[in-house]
């Protein structure tokens, strides 16, 4: 006997799938969200809160720009804060081959209808207080941002609940069972859980989740890591980009910063990332410094490590699948923070009315037909051992 059933069960209480439950419930769906740890305890609370139209994924555009407009009223509908910031996100480029790339950009992001605008050194320091005089010159889209992670992923989370909606935390999926093409339950350590449609959004193991149906979805994990300092003054609003990092400075005043290098790796159904790699972190630290002299002397006062789910192409898979043909495939190609409000939006449309008037023709499973389980190795995308 089934402990529970829904007319949607999400696997994975991530951004993606709370996202895309949250719509799902608000479109009057009875839905139940299984994670096999607490909601937002992988990359969905670890990020770095960026949001944002970018360029460097044309194909991402349409999605991006559905979800900087849901970002701006997105806690209002939840009914509980996100802490969202709409000031703009700017580039900024201390050599001449990045400056040479913003132009490309800003070309890019003007031919799709973007609000980008390249700004001086001067610009810079009046929008960024405290740094670097090595600026060449930066490239702003206006309708960038940032968010807290952890209290978005929490919204939608009580959010979904206050609608009825189930969350079934520190419960691990561990099968599913298909009956004449059609996901039937959902196999849990909390026991069977019955479904009409099944999302799978579990994050780097949303390729272990597709294995369960005999599904190949190519996607290699990565960890990554940040860093946050002590509050500093002055404040800016702006979501920053350059010298290698990414990131903003936190309504409380803490610099949240992050960038490479991925480390490919390893997941199973229960593994955590766990701790941060020192030389990596100590190298983000120097960086920050480096790109905020003004910042330099803040402690850092945390580091963390995330997974990242990543597909050979760098992009989204959202898709239904042929065969069993209630199970969509959600990931995030490491997008999946900034983009989350159209993803929910997305997956919400597909199983309501099979389609979505988002572009999301770029985004299909389709485009990996001829990768097989050994992608990875071919790509050098190796993993190295697991750490705890
Ligand atoms: C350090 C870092 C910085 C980043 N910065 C940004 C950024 O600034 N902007 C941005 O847009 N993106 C950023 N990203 C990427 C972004 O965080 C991810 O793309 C996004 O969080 C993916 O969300 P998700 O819900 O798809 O996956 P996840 O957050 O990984 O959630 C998947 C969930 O599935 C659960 N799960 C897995 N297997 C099972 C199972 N067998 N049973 C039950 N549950 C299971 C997991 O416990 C997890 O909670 C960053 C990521 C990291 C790690």
């Amino acid at each position: 006997m089934p402990v529970d059933s829904a007319d949607v069960v999400v696997i994975g209480g991530g951004i993606s799938g709370l996202s895309s439950a949250w719509f799902l419930a608000r479109a009057g769906r009875e839905v139940v969200v299984v994670d096999k740890g607490m909601v937002g305890g992988e990359a969905s609370g670890r990020n770095g809160g960026m949001v944002s139209e970018r360029v460097d994924e044309p194909l991402l555009i349409p999605m991006a720009v559905e979800a900087t407009e849901l970002w701006t009223t997105l806690h209002e509908e939840l009914g509980h804060p996100t802490e969202f910031v709409q000031e703009g996100r700017l580039q900024v480029a201390v050599t001449e081959e990045e400056m040479g790339s913003l132009f490309a950009e800003r070309d890019e992001a003007l031919r799709h209808g973007l609000l980008a605008e390249l700004v001086d050194p001067a610009e810079i320091r009046d929008m960024i207080p405290g740094i670097t005089e090595r600026t060449l010159g930066g490239l702003f889209f206006a309708n960038g941002g940032h968010a807290n992670t952890q209290l978005t992923v929490q919204a939608y989370a009580w959010a979904l609940q206050d609608l009825g909606g189930r969350l079934y935390q520190n419960t691990t999926v561990t099968g599913l069972r298909v009956v004449d093409d059609k996901v039937t339950s959902v196999e849990t350590t909390a026991g069977d859980i019955a479904a009409d449609v099944v999302v799978g959004a579990a994050g780097p193991q949303t390729g272990l989740m597709a294995d369960l149906v005999g599904v190949h979805v190519p996607v290699a994990p990565a960890r990554v890591e940040i860093l946050a300092t002590a509050p500093v003054e002055p404040r800016f609003p702006i979501a920053l980009v350059g010298n290698g990092l990414y990131g903003h400075q936190a309504v409380s005043g803490n610099l949240i910063f992050g960038g490479g290098a991925h480390e490919w790796t390893e997941v199973d159904l229960i593994t955590s990332p766990g701790k941060p790699n020192t030389p990596l972190i100590r190298n983000i630290a120097r960086r920050l410094a480096e790109l905020l002299p003004g910042a330099a002397d803040a402690p850092v006062i945390r580091s963390w490590a995330g997974v990242v789910e990543q597909a050979p192409d760098y992009r989204p898979i959202i898709d239904i699948l042929d065969h069993p043909s209630n199970y969509i495939v959600v990931t995030a190609s490491a997008h999946g923070f900034g983009i989350s409000p159209a993803t929910g939006k997305v997956v919400s449309d597909l199983v309501l009315y099979g389609e979505t008037n988002i572009d999301i023709s770029g985004l299909g499973l389709n485009r990996f037909a001829d990768y097989g389980p050994d992608w990875r190795e071919k790509r050098g995308w190796t993993p190295a051992p697991l750490r705890y």
